[in-house]
């Protein structure tokens, strides 16, 4: 069997940024099981995978436009302080959610001040060029309910 759209497949994956440090990898961990075709994954990695078979060892480079995005510079704003009013300590790399036209988004701290704080609501991985390196354990069919809802179930993947 091979990997085209609606199949559930299970990977062990590792992938490092342009640094060549390890950012996430299921090494020791249950393979990751995803559902081809339905964004469960980054559509760079998605189309790399596509036509592979079980066993296959794959090596990805994916760049920012393929993965999370590029960074958007206005996603980065300086908040005044008072805007964490009960919040005793701000730290860098703490996570608070913010409200935005939008809707919520997830926002990091990036700098503390006097009197402003500088937060993120990029993507952690937003700009990266992501190196994968990937092996395809197994490739299913999809069940009736796996269809419906867009997404793999089971260990390492989707739990309701
Ligand atoms: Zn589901």
């Amino acid at each position: 069997m091979t990997i085209t759209q609606n199949k559930v497949v299970s990977m062990h994956y590792t992938v490092k940024n342009d640094s060549g440090d390890v950012i996430d990898s299921s090494a020791g961990k249950d393979p990751l099981l995803y559902m081809q075709g339905h964004r469960n994954i980054i559509p760079g990695l998605e189309a790399a995978l596509e036509g592979k078979s079980t066993g296959d060892k794959v090596q990805a480079t994916i760049e920012p436009q393929q993965g999370y995005g590029e960074v958007i510079e206005e996603l980065i704003q300086e908040v005044p302080r008072s805007a964490f009013e009960g919040v005793e300590t701000l730290e860098v790399g703490m996570n608070f959610q913010a409200q935005s036209d939008q809707g919520p988004v997830n926002v990091v701290i990036t700098k503390v001040e006097e009197e402003a704080v500088t937060v993120d609501g990029n993507h952690p991985l937003a700009g990266q060029t992501l190196h994968f390196d990937v092996e395809v354990m197994d490739i299913r069919d999809a069940t009736e309910e796996e269809m419906s809802h867009g997404h793999a179930h089971g260990v390492g993947g989707h739990h309701h």
